[in-house]
């Protein structure tokens, strides 16, 4: 895991819980108190009323993919051997639209509208990084 080259996520004070989070594979959304907006990706301020009193709260991990793409080659050196890989768009059940990485299944086999659930993925000591995977995958 430690020769792992590729871009790694910047922390920022604000999305600290959330890596820290995503290490303990829970994938955690903003909300805001306010006016309870949920709020992805971590932000400093509610993009809806401006407010920065945020808090945190655990998505269900379920989504649906809303758009995606297989990506078969124009990808930078280093994400070379992943290829092809499926990044897509999901809609989560709390209603964020999240882009992220179609995993466990063969990129022929993803579909618009296909129910996904979280997974993670170590990429290092310190980062998780959550993709999505068909929820019928789990049953093999
Ligand atoms: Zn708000």
């Amino acid at each position: 895991m430690s020769d792992y080259k590729k871009p790694l996520p910047a922390v920022q004070p604000w999305s600290e819980e959330f890596w820290r989070a995503a290490k303990q594979h829970k994938l955690l959304i903003q909300e805001c108190k306010e006016c309870k907006s949920t709020i992805f990706y971590p932000r400093k301020f509610c993009p809806e009323c401006w407010s920065s009193d945020l808090g945190w709260t655990e998505a269900s991990g379920r989504a649906k993919i809303y758009s995606y793409t297989v990506m078969m080659d124009q990808v930078e050196p280093k994400f070379m051997k992943d290829l092809p890989y499926v990044l897509a768009f999901v809609d989560l059940e709390e209603g964020i639209r999240m882009m992220t990485r179609i995993v466990g299944c063969k990129p022929e086999e993803v579909n618009f509208d296909m129910d996904v659930e979280v997974t993670f993925e170590d990429i290092t000591e310190e980062f998780s990084l959550p993709f999505f995977r068909p929820i019928e995958a789990k049953k093999n």
